[in-house]
């Protein structure tokens, strides 16, 4: 298959794996830790465990999975406030499907519907805007959930529907963004970074510039990287080299996808609709400053928060993460997922307790997948 299997070529790979192995123990012999990258995104942690990089990878070099999943870092108060709004009545409560198992306080938007809310899967922001209009008399609202990738696709539903007039319907929006999250990390004394493999898909959308400050700043490497195995030992490899050399530099691994300056059409409408919010929770990182989006008072009409009184807009109750659960010490790299007394015991996929189980993007789903299952056993 052209454009993938070229990316899959072991010998390839092998050559990567030999030259990394040559540059970490080049680095090992200076200092007695491996080196610590992280991945930020959860699309990069599953293609890791899916190709067994982890396992292969010089024992000089760790991976630290990072908060890169928008399911993953969703807090409970947030589904609570989801379920808050679809079982009004004559709601339609949209949502993308990785959305419907994620433990809310009492339940998650798949069990809500089990008790008789109007939730639907869809696959796009058009989907929803698609029942709005074939349903005038009942009010549709869009679980806008995702980093920069997944924003401009919400923001064309809300600029659509403003031309066209509709009235039944809004988003709830929870879109949020990377370079503030890595921000907060860099500024935590326990984290203990010394690169970073960025986001592919989220740099298509802004661009590598947003990441500047991490080199500028912090003095830390960052390369975007591509979801194939050899983009990933190649990025693995970048990294380390800068690291080698006593550089700090982004660099864009996946040039073949992801412009210098972004998407100018997506940036667009993203300014269109959005402003940002003064702060915004994250699971297991708690408030971070400026990382969330609002959308701007001139679609007030089309925005769910406003419309049904929720959320930052309503009463806000501080909701505590589920006792026992560790997805907040696994998101900023501080435990393994094999090292949560849950993993494999009270959270497995069937029965997550965690949302870092429920996503397919997720650290634990994704040791689970391919392997985990059989440590825990073990
Ligand atoms: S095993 Fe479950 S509870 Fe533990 S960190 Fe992973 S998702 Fe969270």
């Amino acid at each position: 298959m052209k454009f993938a299997s070229e990316f899959r070529d072991p010998k390839a790979a092998k050559g990567l794996l030999a030259e990394i192995a040559r540059v970490a123990g080049q680095i090992g012999a200076t200092r007695e830790k491996p080196v610590h990258i992280m991945e930020i995104c959860g699309g990069h942690t599953h293609s890791i465990f899916r190709y067994g990089l982890d396992k292969l990878i010089h024992e000089g070099v760790e991976f630290i999975h990072g908060p890169g999943c928008p399911v993953c870092v969703l807090p409970r108060a947030r589904v609570d406030e989801c379920i808050q709004i679809a079982e009004k009545p004559g709601v339609i409560f949209t949502t993308f499907g990785d959305a419907m198992r994620v433990p809310g306080t009492k339940k998650s938007l798949l069990q809500a519907k089990a008790d008789g809310a109007d939730i639907r899967m869809v696959y796009s922001p058009l989907d929803a805007l698609e029942l709005a209009r074939r349903n005038p008399t009942r009010e549709v609202v869009f679980f806008g959930l995702g980093f920069e990738t997944t924003t401009p696709s919400t923001a064309l539903a809300i600029q659509q529907a403003a031309r066209e007039g509709l009235t039944n319907f809004s988003v709830f929006c929870n879109h949020i963004t990377v370079p503030e999250p890595i921000k907060a990390l860099l500024d935590d004394p326990h984290m203990c970074l010394d690169g970073f493999i960025g986001p592919g898909h989220v740099s298509m959308v802004i661009g590598i510039h947003p990441y500047d400050f991490i080199a500028r700043d912090y003095g830390k490497p960052l390369v975007v990287a591509g979801f194939e195995p050899t983009d990933l030992l190649q990025s693995v490899l970048m990294v380390l080299t800068q690291v080698a050399e006593g550089r700090a530099e982004i660099e864009n691994q996946y040039a073949r996808v992801v412009p210098e300056h972004g998407n100018k059409v997506s940036l667009a409408a993203i300014a269109d609709v959005y402003e940002r919010r003064p702060s915004f929770e994250w699971r297991g990182l708690g408030e971070i400053d400026a990382s969330g989006l609002r959308i701007r008072p001139h679609y007030a009409a089309f925005d769910a928060e406003e419309k049904f009184g929720v959320g930052y807009a309503g009463m806000r109750t501080e909701v505590e993460e589920v006792e026992g659960c560790a997805c907040g010490a696994v998101m900023t790299g501080r435990m393994k997922p094999v090292q949560c007394p849950q993993f494999g015991k009270g959270c497995t996929p069937e029965m997550p307790l965690g949302a870092l189980m429920v996503s397919s993007e997720g650290a634990c789903a994704a040791y689970w997948q391919y392997g985990g299952a059989r440590a825990a056993a073990e």
